[in-house]
Parts: C-alpha cells; sequence; structure tokens
C-alpha cells in the first residue's frame, strides 16, 4: 500500500484488519500467550515456516501488527522488503540489535553524544563481552572515517542527538561505514518516520524508542527495529533468545498512538521551530539549539534529509534553551515554568522539561558536559500539542522571573 499514499493515510490504515463485514476494525488484543493447532504435523510445520503464531514471546498479533505498521512508514518510500521487529522497550530493541549483529573481538564507532543508556551498554556490558567501541564526534565524519577499521562491525548514530539536537549526516556516514563492509545503526527516536526516515538514506538498521513519538502518549513502554530480511533474521533470533517481547496491551496502545504520528509530528514540530525563535529573543537567554535556527550545526542537513513536511518546519521537536548564568539560572529557570511538566521522557502530547546537567546528564561533571557540547544551564524542552503561544508566554514570563541575572 506505501508507495501509492500520502503519510497520513499511510499512518492510519496500518491498523486496521482485514476489511470484511463483520470483522472487527482495529487489530484486537490478543492476550493469550500460546495458540492451537489441529494436529501435530501443522505445529511442526508452523515452526519449520517460521511464520504464523505459536508462542508470544516469538511472534504475536499486536507486536508484530505496531512493528509492520512501523516498517512500513519508515520503507514506504524503498524499493526492497524492510521487516519491522517490537520489543519490550528500546533499550531492549538496542541492545538486542546490538548482540545480534557484532560478536567478540568486533569494533564498534559510535557517536560520543548517544542516549546514556546506549552509551553504558557499548561502553560497560558489551566491552566486558569483548565488542570494542571508539566514540566519536559523529558531526565530523572525517573522524568516523578515521576511526573505521576493517574489524568495525557497525556504526553507530543518532537521527538527532540529546539534547544539543545534533543532526547526524546520514549519506556520508553510510558511505564511511560501507567502504569497511560495516552497517550504519540509527536511533531515530528523536526524528520518527514523520520527521526522517534513514533506511532511504543509506542506514542499515533504524530503531526506535517507541515510548517516545511513535505511542506519543507517554502512556506505554516499547521499542521497534526495521530492516532489511537478511538482517532482520539475525535479530529475530537474538530476539527469540534473549525474550524482550512487548506486551500485547502496550503494543495496541503504541500501535493506536502511531495513527496520528504524522499529524502529531508536524504540530510538535512546528510549534518547537516558533518557540525556539521566541524564546531566542528573550535577553536572559545564552542559547537556543534547534535544527529550524539558521547557526544550528544541523540546518542545512535538516533541509536536505528531513521531510520537512508542508509547513516546512519539520526537525525535531525537542528544543534546548540555556539561560544566561549557569547551572543555577538553568534550575531557576526550569523550576519558574507552570504549564511544562518537569519529568522524564520526551515525544508524548504534554510539553515535558528537564535540566539537563542535574537530570538526564547527571553522571557527566561539568568539565564532561562542556565536552559534549552541553551547558551547564541548559534546560531541555519535548514540545507537546499545547498552544504554542501559551507555552512560549509561560517560557517568557519564566524567564522574566529569574532570579538569576548574570
Ligand atoms: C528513551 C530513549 C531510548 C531508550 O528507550 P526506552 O524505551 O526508555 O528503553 C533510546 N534512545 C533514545 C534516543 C531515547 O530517547
Amino acid at each position: 500500500m506505501a508507495q501509492q499514499y500520502g503519510e497520513h493515510t499511510r499512518a492510519v490504515r496500518t491498523s486496521t484488519v482485514a476489511p470484511e463485514a463483520g470483522a472487527p476494525v482495529r487489530v484486537p488484543v490478543y492476550r493469550t500467550t500460546t495458540y492451537a493447532f489441529e494436529t501435530s504435523q501443522d505445529y511442526a510445520d508452523a515452526l519449520d515456516r517460521g511464520d504464523g503464531y505459536s508462542y508470544a514471546r516469538i511472534d504475536a498479533p499486536n507486536s508484530e501488527a505496531f512493528a509492520s505498521a512501523v516498517a512500513e512508514l519508515e520503507g514506504a518510500r524503498l524499493d526492497h522488503e524492510v521487516r519491522g521487529q517490537a520489543f519490550a522497550s528500546g533499550m531492549a530493541a538496542i541492545s538486542t540489535a546490538l548482540l545480534a549483529l557484532t560478536r567478540a573481538g568486533a569494533h564498534v564507532v559510535a557517536s560520543r553524544a548517544i542516549y546514556g543508556n546506549t552509551h553504558s551498554l557499548l561502553d560497560g556490558l558489551l566491552r566486558r563481552f569483548g565488542v570494542e567501541t571508539d566514540f566519536v564526534d559523529i558531526t565530523d565524519v572525517d573522524a568516523v572515517r578515521a576511526a573505521v577499521r576493517p574489524d568495525t562491525a557497525l556504526v553507530f548514530t543518532e537521527t538527532l542527538s540529546n539534547p544539543g539536537m545534533l543532526v547526524s549526516d546520514l549519506p556520508a556516514l553510510a558511505a564511511a561505514a560501507h567502504e569497511a563492509d560495516a552497517l550504519l545503526v540509527v536511533d531515530s527516536t528523536f526524528a520518527s518516520p514523520a520527521v526522517c526516515r534513514p533506511l532511504e538514506h543509506g542506514a542499515d538498521v533504524v530503531l526506535h524508542s517507541a515510548t517516545k513519538y511513535l505511542g506519543g502518549h507517554s502512556d506505554a513502554t516499547g521499542g521497534v527495529v526495521v530492516a532489511r530480511p537478511d538482517l532482520a533474521d539475525r535479530i529475530r533470533s537474538a530476539r527469540i533468545d534473549l525474550g524482550p517481547c512487548l506486551a500485547a496491551d502496550e503494543a495496541f496502545l503504541l500501535h493506536r498512538g502511531l495513527e496520528t504520528l504524522p499529524l502529531r509530528m508536524a504540530r510538535q514540530c512546528a510549534t518547537a521551530a516558533e518557540f525556539a525563535a521566541a524564546v531566542l529573543r528573550h535577553p536572559a537567554v545564552a542559547r537556543v539549539d534547534h535544527p529550524s535556527l539558521p547557526d544550528h550545526q544541523g540546518h542545512e542537513l535538516a533541509r536536505k534529509l528531513f521531510d520537512t513536511g508542508p509547513e516546512g518546519t519539520r526537525c525535531g521537536a525537542v528544543v534546548t534553551v540555556t539561560p544566561r548564568g549557569g547551572r543555577e539560572a538553568g534550575t531557576a529557570f526550569a523550576d519558574g515554568l507552570r504549564l511544562a511538566t518537569i519529568a522524564a521522557s520526551l515525544g508524548g502530547t504534554h510539553t515535558l522539561v528537564g535540566h539537563v546537567a542535574s537530570t538526564s546528564h547527571r553522571q557527566l561533571s561539568d568539565e564532561a558536559l562542556r565536552a559534549a557540547g552541553i551547558a551547564p544551564g541548559a534546560v531541555r524542552f519535548s514540545i507537546g500539542l499545547e498552544d504554542p503561544a501559551d507555552l512560549i508566554a509561560d517560557a517568557l514570563r519564566a524567564l522574566d522571573e529569574s532570579p538569576v541575572k548574570e
């Protein structure tokens, strides 16, 4: 169905069952762990073919429907098949994919700016099992090329980084990886397929924390991996052995959320761009990070790689604001907001906010923060679906009232 329809049609139609009279319009929740067969031979045949349903950890209708829907959105413009697989969380997706695609002695090149738990997985657990990772400045493609070796299994990056919203030059990274027969694996959580589809730009594997934009309502935890069949088979076999299956109820909610993904993303990204521009004009603000701003690292790359949409403003809905006055100014700003909620996570309908240095990146010293390009006062906004004027007024008022002035 993919090619001929627009993004909203694709997003909505992926959650329907076959259009038969009397059939449910939506994939019902299959709350069962096991499936019956007529004969022993039928059961054996199903296991041989590896299709259909036998046991919920292996495959189940709700997680399969959700993962296939994400694959349809990520692969909408590809001329080859890609398959989606669902996981119990974003980290379950990432850890399973990394275990499936590496081995003892393998080398990985990863962005220094990746999600904290992905960093600790590569730097801790996987290192203990003999996978060696070099962390590099992913915006420096020459540095990536220099780090890639003949034994490099994969290059790992995020489409948009947290909290700086750095944009990865996916075609250049794919070329650097492929020259050494390595894979490009992309965590596209911050972008979602409504903003960027990394497989169209040379990535071999794309994965998500579905907990964020795909689900979109801060009410279900999950993850998804999309890859071509040969890689999907390797990941599937690791998934079955490791067991991080997505529960049916969670899959149902994530799939329902996915229907409005392009609608939500268009609106949230447009609000984020408006918010970024308005807050940047306040005299108490030192810096705003968002690719819609002309002097941001990712401004030109976003125009090239992102589906900026008819609004022309789709480059992510996370905005990082650094008020003047350091760490205290950051916490005072976050604490002074009334509309935005202080909370972990992102990608939901409510605007969430966090002072980066004391929350998501609290394990980093001020020096390490600086090395990562994060100011001690940085405050990350995950822009939701509220009226842009209300969010802007709340932020400007909190900045006016901030007790810390430089
Ligand atoms: C949240 C997040 C993850 C981890 O996802 P969980 O669903 O919390 O396991 C991975 N990568 C990025 C970029 C994230 O934002």
